[in-house]
């Protein structure tokens, strides 16, 4: 029976550099295999990965195996699924993460599959049970009303991790690792999909994923007008970008882009304002990371004031432009 050792990282590329995600990965598995005192390993697929494994090493891993393939260059379950699971087997790692990502989505559960091992999607947090070195996961249940923590005995532990629940290590260049070529032959007659085309989503401003400051509105705002100029010009100030709950987005007042929570973006910024959001479960489990978060609404019994570690009770529509004014008079002295 094959030895079971270290923790393997499925890494991301994003425009040809190591996706964040990937780099918050490598921050808790270099924790975790810290605590097992064994590798960790990082597999990064794609056209060209010279330079994403280098940067895969000073974010933390031991080892890098590359696969380097024209056909590799966007992902595909089928070929990406041949690559992972040869890796894994020849490489037998004690836990496999991904990241809670359109690819990790997708390719997790198939994998999982194929290796009969157990999954654990969508975790928060992870860490090494000292006494059994398996893998313990804390995930959101109930519509993330709670937590559940759980382990599995099933070898290799399989789990999905959502973006920013953790922290990247810093870059250290001085770091060193092996970059080792992998080679797998794609079996071309077992994929069954190709991508015709990829369509950008369009940026304008900072993306919400990356703003340190995020100024979020909901339902209460009553149209589109408050977006574009009450909650743009705070965010504005503060160097941030303007979010909402779903329901703006579904009402078409806000693009689809800017809709946080449970079936939208998972943010976490430094400082997240919740502006006539009632702060239902749906829309928290988006947000609930963020350092600070800041609610305005007019209702003392609003949910959101038991999220929010600073509340004023009043209209959005008298408090902000204060707020906004205030932080003016303040920023300029
Ligand atoms: C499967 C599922 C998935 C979902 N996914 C998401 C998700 O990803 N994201 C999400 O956000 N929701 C999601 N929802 C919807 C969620 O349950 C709530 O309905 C939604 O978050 C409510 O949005 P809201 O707080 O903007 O609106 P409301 O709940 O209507 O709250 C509006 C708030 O504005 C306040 N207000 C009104 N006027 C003013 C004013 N002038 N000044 C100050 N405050 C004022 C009110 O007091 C109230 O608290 C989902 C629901 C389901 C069932």
């Amino acid at each position: 029976m094959a030895e079971y050792k270290g923790i393997l990282v499925c890494g991301e590329l994003a425009n040809g550099k190591l996706g964040s995600i990937t780099t918050e990965l490598l921050g808790c598995g270099r924790r975790l295999a810290d605590d097992l005192k064994e590798d960790l390993c990082c597999l990064l697929v794609g056209e060209a990965v010279g330079e994403p494994a280098k940067e895969a090493i000073a974010f933390g891993a031991d080892k890098v195996y590359s696969v380097e393939d024209a056909s590799l260059k966007d992902y595909e379950a089928d070929s990406y699924m041949q690559v992972v699971e040869k890796l894994v087997k020849e490489t037998s790692p004690r836990a496999i993460i991904m990241g809670q990502t359109f690819m990790g989505r997708d390719l997790a559960p198939r994998l999982a599959f194929r290796l009969g091992t157990s999954l654990a999607t969508d975790c928060l947090d992870l860490s090494i049970d000292p006494n059994t070195k398996l893998l313990v996961q804390t995930r959101p249940v109930y519509g993330s009303n709670a937590q559940a923590v759980f382990t599995s005995d099933v070898i290799p532990q399989m789990v999905t991790v959502r973006s920013k629940a953790m922290s990247p290590l810093e870059r250290d260049d001085s770091r060193t690792g092996e970059v080792i070529p992998f080679k797998v032959d794609i079996d071309a007659s077992k994929v069954r999909t190709k991508t015709l085309e990829t369509v950008m989503e369009e940026a304008v401003g900072l993306k919400l994923e990356d703003a340190p400051v995020i100024v979020a509105g909901g339902r209460g705002l009553g149209g589109p007008e408050p977006f574009q100029t009450t909650l743009k010009e705070l965010a504005d100030l503060l160097h941030g970008a303007v979010g909402a709950s779903r329901p703006p987005a579904d009402n078409g007042w806000v693009p689809e882009a800017l809709h946080i929570g449970l079936t939208g973006k998972i943010v976490a910024p430094d400082v997240y304002f919740a502006i006539a959001i009632s702060g239902a479960s749906q829309h928290t489990a988006g947000c609930s990371g963020s350092k600070h978060i800041i609610a305005i609404n007019k209702d003392p019994e609003a949910n959101i004031f038991r999220e929010a570690e600073l509340g004023v009770v009043g209209k959005y529509e008298d408090v902000v432009p204060a707020l906004t004014n205030k932080l003016k008079e303040l920023l300029a002295g």
